[in-house]
């Protein structure tokens, strides 16, 4: 267990001003039928032994349990779906329109839901194929603003030379 801080604060936990350590460490878990391992931070409370998490730490806690089952079973992390889309430059709205997934589907994997594994083979096209996300953003074109679509147009052409 490592101790990132230590705070002086109202413990939520036993109710009496104290040092609260925020500490880090190594959590398993089954997620959907499968055994992952994975990195969590917690706040411990010494006086009772008890580790509790903060609403920002639950969230990131379950993202990180999520992320582990996403690299045991072969999925893109959130983080590599976020580069995927920075590469072109594009929103989570955006994207989502291009390949007629509604307008959250992106976000939600990127925060939380775990990819389908087909969502999962079309975002990693596109990530090899700036061809294809031209092709994309041609037929959907009418979706997005024209700002957002030169934008995305100049990002897709650059990368389609430097690849070529
Ligand atoms: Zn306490």
């Amino acid at each position: 267990m490592e101790i990132l801080k230590s705070e002086r604060i109202l413990c939520p936990c036993c109710m009496v001003e104290h040092e609260v350590k925020t500490v880090r460490l190594m959590e398993e878990n089954i997620f959907k039928d499968e055994p992952v391992e994975y990195v969590v931070e917690y706040q411990f409370c010494e006086r009772t032994g008890d580790f509790f998490e903060e609403e920002d730490q639950l969230e990131q806690n379950f993202l990180a349990m999520k992320n582990a089952y996403r690299e045991k079973v072969g999925l893109l992390t959130t983080e590599q779906i976020s580069e995927i889309r920075g590469k072109y430059g594009i929103t989570q709205r955006n994207l989502s329109l291009l390949l007629g997934w509604g307008t959250k589907m992106i976000k939600r994997y990127e925060e939380c839901q775990v990819q389908d594994p087909s969502h999962d083979m079309i975002l990693r096209k596109l990530d090899s194929s700036p061809d294809w996300f031209l092709q994309l953003l041609e037929a959907g074109k009418e979706r997005l603003s024209e700002t957002a679509y030169k934008k995305c147009l100049a990002n897709g052409m650059a990368l389609l030379e430097d690849g070529a």
